[in-house]
């Protein structure tokens, strides 16, 4: 990822910061400028919650070459418990263990490393909450 771009997604990537629509109360992460419910330009901004659950998931056999050592994983569409939606890669978990509605938390991880200078970007992974 370019630098810019990079350093414009850190409120996302290391706050998890999403935008909330103060008209209908849409919630988007990343955050929007515009509300495709309701056409509305005015976002409050929060930290959401760092728990949720799984939505639907698969494992990613061939993945693009930015993840090649990676695979297989597992990558899922989490439902957060304040209602944002995001996906990515579950870890910690056998696949066979990942399902509907598994319940999980977001960690800060490493995500890939890119360039000659191996450059590491981190993000955030769903791993299950186990009790
Ligand atoms: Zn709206």
């Amino acid at each position: 990822m370019p630098p810019a771009r990079s350093w414009r997604s850190y409120p996302q990537t290391y706050r998890l910061e999403a935008g909330r629509c103060t008209s209908c109360g849409a919630v988007y992460f990343p955050p929007r400028l515009i509300c495709s419910q309701c056409k509305g330009r005015e976002f409050e901004t929060f930290s959401m919650k760092r728990t949720g659950k799984v939505l639907t998931h698969t494992v990613i056999r061939t993945p693009s070459a930015a993840f090649a050592g990676d695979a297989p994983f597992a990558v899922a569409i989490v439902e957060m418990d304040d209602g944002v939606r995001l996906t990515t890669q579950v870890v910690d978990a056998d696949f066979e263990e990942i399902r509907i509605g598994l319940p999980v938390k977001l960690e800060f991880r490493r995500v890939y490393s890119e360039g000659d200078a191996g450059v590491i970007n981190y993000g955030y992974k769903a791993v299950p909450v186990r009790s």
